[in-house]
């Protein structure tokens, strides 16, 4: 069943969005070579902490982290470690949650360290932009899966990889809530898109095939290829003519262009 959020709920909703960018923008600041994703994972938690939230996903399944450190061909799941250390070069994929009121707000970014490949850039660049694809079908009486061709048949254009195995989500008072979201699939099918649903949409793309495997730790997700991946999520809501994104510091955007 998908849950349509109240006045009140999205307001929560919009808190916890605020906190998970904010948290997003101190990690960035942070990101550069010679860090570990260890110190990372304490930054964004003191920050999501500060504003009276707890990270979503520490203890989550069972995660150790309050953030997700992913770096180059680790798609998603990354565990926050103090012997992971950025090198110049790296991408990362930083995913964070936070709760707040019993709220949870969910986002993902992939940044570089120091200077990057070209390729690295185009892959980073192409993901963000997916989701703006997906985007532009986020509005009342479109399908789920409108989004979800949308942000395929952008990324397969540019000759990328979109990852099958995971998919974003209805976000909400859980952390993941219905529907699932995929990130591709044929237009016109899942469930009807209405005003006050809240969904977490995240393309993970990568340079090669899509195909993906679960390390030992049972959380860590690489590519089986080896190469790289980048990850762009914002929980969103829509609104009664298109969306609102909830994950930014201004408190709610709608129907921007980020
Ligand atoms: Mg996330
Ligand atoms: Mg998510």
């Amino acid at each position: 069943m998908i849950n349509k959020k109240s006045d009140r709920e999205i307001e929560l909703m919009r808190e916890a969005g605020r906190i998970t960018a904010l948290a997003h923008r101190k990690v960035a600041e942070a990101i550069a070579p010679g860090v570990s994703t260890f110190e990372l994972d304490r930054i964004a938690e003191q920050a999501i902490r500060e504003n009276g939230a707890t990270p979503s996903f520490k203890g989550y399944g069972g995660f150790p982290g309050s953030i997700c450190a992913s770096i180059n061909d680790v798609v998603i799941h990354g565990i926050p470690k103090k012997n992971i250390i950025l090198k110049h070069g790296d991408i990362i994929s930083i995913d964070i949650g936070a709760c707040y009121k019993g709220y949870h707000g969910d986002s993902a970014r992939t940044h570089a360290v120091g200077k990057i490949s070209k390729e690295k850039e185009d892959l980073i660049r192409c993901t963000r932009e997916s989701f703006y694809e997906g985007l532009k079908f986020a509005k009342p009486n479109n399908h789920l899966s409108d989004i979800s061709h949308a942000i395929e048949s952008y990324v397969v254009m540019h000759g990328y990889g979109v990852v099958r195995d995971f998919t974003g989500h209805g976000v909400g008072q859980k952390l993941h809530e219905d529907p699932a979201i995929p990130n591709y699939g044929d237009p016109g099918m899942g469930p009807l898109l209405k005003e006050g649903m809240t969904l977490a949409i995240e393309p993970m793309v990568t340079s090669g095939n899509y195909r993906v495997k679960v390390l030992s730790d049972g959380w860590t997700t690489v590519t089986v290829d080896g190469s790289d991946s980048a990850h762009y999520e914002n929980t969103i809501l829509i609104t009664k003519d298109g969306y609102e994104i909830l994950t930014t510091e201004e408190g709610g955007k709608t129907n921007v262009k980020e």
